[in-house]
């Protein structure tokens, strides 16, 4: 029988490469679109024939039970929110909105119409913040250090509390950074992939950034939304970390970005006080060594390989625009 499948935030990163991996799996998919004045299908141009569209918005708890009704889902993936750390100290209130109580809306929505829907959200590696212990596990201690991060922190406890209250198949997966060449470009690795081709091309001249000794764990989200789909496979829900295990400085992005098209990163890049954030994280590092021997995760694409990924298709981005060679 063909599984279905409901995903908010399917216009984002990582909606559309969910979409992709449950479409090559035969699933039938339904994505949970906004409005908005000017819609952005850039990441799911190729799927819009594949996908079933359902108006409907987090914050507006009818059209998500609308959207339950009409999908009749077997396994809802709750990625929709306001995602960007940065944007959530200046927007705290509509971030603590979508991030935070909007998990509670789409819990409401299966729970009263299909609860026997398997449940994943979209959980983060910031709500770790305030380091406790390196590396950072299911067991970790959170202490979030931006309105971001606090609202998924509630975002994880409401998943783990319908899980306990109503037995509901609710998982939570705690993803650390993950990058693609559809990653908006207000995040630092498209802010400099992006820099990087344009510099390459003479359509910029410098590249202006913040703290360049942060360090992340960054992988693939082409290999993180595998992880989603093995956790609603499992016999039991539960909670997952999915990371590399493996940190890298901006510094070290900016270097291999630039060296891959043959420039050297001293030339271009300014130090700006403007990016460096009011409240930074401490070294969040992921230990997933439950997923690799639960669910039997593996990533495939390393940092490297990534990062290099991404310049080509900002290249190709570019120069399409631009119409040369
Ligand atoms: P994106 O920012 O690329 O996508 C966010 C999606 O949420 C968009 O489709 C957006 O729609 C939608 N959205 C925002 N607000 C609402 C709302 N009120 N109602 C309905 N839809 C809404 O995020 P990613 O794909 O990168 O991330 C997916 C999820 O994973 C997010 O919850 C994010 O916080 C979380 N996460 C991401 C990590 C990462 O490194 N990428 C790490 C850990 C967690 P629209 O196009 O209309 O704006």
């Amino acid at each position: 029988m063909t599984k279905r499948a409901l995903i908010t935030g399917i216009t984002g990163q990582d909606g559309s490469y969910l979409a992709e991996l449950l479409l090559s799996k035969g699933y039938k998919v339904f994505g949970l679109r906004r409005r908005t004045s000017m819609p952005i299908m850039e990441n799911i141009e190729h799927l819009k024939n594949d996908i079933e569209f359902i108006d409907g918005d987090l914050l507006d708890l009818g059209s998500l039970i609308n959207a339950v009704r009409i999908s009749d889902p077997d396994e809802v993936y709750n990625l929709a929110a306001q995602s960007f750390v940065a944007t959530s100290w200046i927007q705290p209130v509509a971030t603590g909105q979508a991030t935070g109580i909007g998990v509670t809306n789409m819990l409401e929505a299966v729970r009263l119409t299909k609860p026997e829907a398997r449940f994943y959200q979209a959980s983060s590696s910031e709500m770790f913040g305030k380091v406790v212990e390196t590396p950072q596990k299911e067991t970790t201690p959170f202490y979030p250090r931006s309105p971001y991060g606090v609202a998924k922190v509630y975002g994880h406890w409401i998943t783990v509390n319908y899980r306990e209250s109503y037995n509901m198949f609710a998982c939570s997966g705690i993803l650390f950074n993950h990058e693609s060449p559809r990653r908006g470009i207000e995040f630092v690795t498209r802010k400099v992939t992006d820099a990087v081709a344009r510099i390459k091309l003479g359509l910029q001249n410098e590249l202006r950034m913040g703290n360049l000794d942060a360090k992340r764990d960054w992988g693939f989200a082409g290999d993180y939304v595998k992880a989603m789909w093995l956790m609603l496979q499992q016999d039991k829900a539960d909670d997952y970390v999915i990371s590399t295990g493996e940190t890298h400085t901006i510094e070290e992005l900016v270097e291999i970005a630039f060296s891959h098209v043959g420039l050297n990163w001293r030339d271009y890049v300014v130090v700006d006080q403007k990016f460096v954030r009011p409240a930074e994280v401490d070294l969040l590092l992921g230990d997933c060594t439950k997923a690799k021997e639960e669910l039997g995760w593996e990533l495939e694409v390393g940092f490297e390989q990534l990062v290099k990924m991404m310049v080509d298709s900002d290249l190709e981005k570019h120069k399409t625009r631009l119409n040369v060679e």
